[in-house]
């Protein structure tokens, strides 16, 4: 790729782009039937910096579902709304180093170990204010909308696909309900949680809303204060031990950024005080993380010395 003057940081991403883009090993999701319609060519990456500059390449305009990504953003909120004393009253902050979906509760407390799998997240989408799904809902999706800085659709077919086929996580918020950690019955959570996951986002929104964690809370483009500073910062922690799921500690060394992954194929990362970073390239590995997006973060980090813990 030519160098584009006015953007260099452009073309560094559009280097990363091509040096992935001839991988073709995982696979899209399928265990949500609807999300198995999506392109695996499709690959794109946007990096918003914390004075609101964005930069672009690839498909980074193309749409797709949410999904897990939106966790840390619903966390933040919740963390926001409550307090990290309430909060951690219902989930963990512990890494559980199992899979999103596993069956999973701290014993003595009943807390999902964090709020990054999804026992955890059940719990996080119930702790928000609302007396229905639909008032939770709605406060998840105008708080999301203040960190992407537009408005966000509902997949209205993946949400149907997610709520057909969606029992493990009912078994996940009925387990937290008779644990006495979910906040709202089990039917209130998991509505609220699959439209949440449902919202659909592009490779821009997800730079911007991390580079709202990264300003500690002001999204950069709008201006906009989402989340105090301390909602911030414990959602960035969160994300540097536990948002990769079983691949955290590996994601860790290899790359050292704070970053959420979802199975619509969407990679959010930041650097504090610096950037937010979102990829999109919908096959997966078998952690459920997208292998193209792993592999853009893991050139960009490596290449351009992002890693958290360098030492200088
Ligand atoms: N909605 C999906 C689920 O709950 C999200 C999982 C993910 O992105 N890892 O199964």
């Amino acid at each position: 790729m030519a160098v584009d003057l006015r953007d260099p940081l452009r073309s560094v991403l559009g280097s990363i782009l091509d040096e992935v883009r001839d991988r073709t090993d995982g696979e899209v999701a399928s265990y949500i039937p609807e999300l198995a319609k999506a392109d695996p060519r499709a690959l794109g990456i946007a990096l918003a910096s914390t004075h609101g500059v964005v930069h672009e390449a690839g498909d980074s305009a193309v749409e797709f579902t949410i999904q897990s990504v939106s966790k840390p953003f619903v966390f933040a909120l919740a963390l926001d709304a409550l307090g990290l004393e309430e909060v951690t009253r219902h989930v963990g902050l512990e890494p559980s180093g199992e899979p999103f979906n596993a069956i999973s509760l701290d014993e003595a407390s009943g807390r999902p170990l964090n709020p990054m799998i999804n026992a955890g997240a059940i719990v996080t989408s119930s702790l928000i204010p609302g007396d229905t799904a639909d008032e939770k809902f709605a406060r998840i999706r105008a708080g999301l909308q203040a960190f992407a800085g537009r408005e966000l659709d509902v997949d209205e077919a993946v949400f149907a696909s997610e709520a057909a086929t969606g029992d493990r996580n009912r078994a996940l918020a009925y387990l937290t309900r008779s644990a006495g950690t979910l906040a709202s019955t089990a039917e209130i959570a998991t509505t609220a949680y699959f439209r949440q996951c449902s919202l659909t986002v592009t490779a821009r929104d997800l730079a911007i809303m991390a580079a709202t964690l990264a300003t500690g809370g002001v999204n950069p483009v709008t201006g906009e204060r989402v989340v105090g500073e301390d909602a911030a910062r414990w959602t960035t922690a969160v994300m540097t031990s536990c948002g990769m799921y079983d691949a955290s500690g590996d994601w860790l060394v290899r790359v050292g950024l704070p970053a959420k992954s979802g199975v619509g194929g969407g990679i959010v990362a930041l650097q504090p005080g610096q950037f937010g970073i979102g990829t999109f390239s919908p096959p997966l590995d078998a952690r459920g993380n997208s292998v193209r997006g792993v592999a853009m973060l893991e050139a960009l980090s490596s290449q351009s010395g992002l890693h958290l813990l360098r030492h200088r």
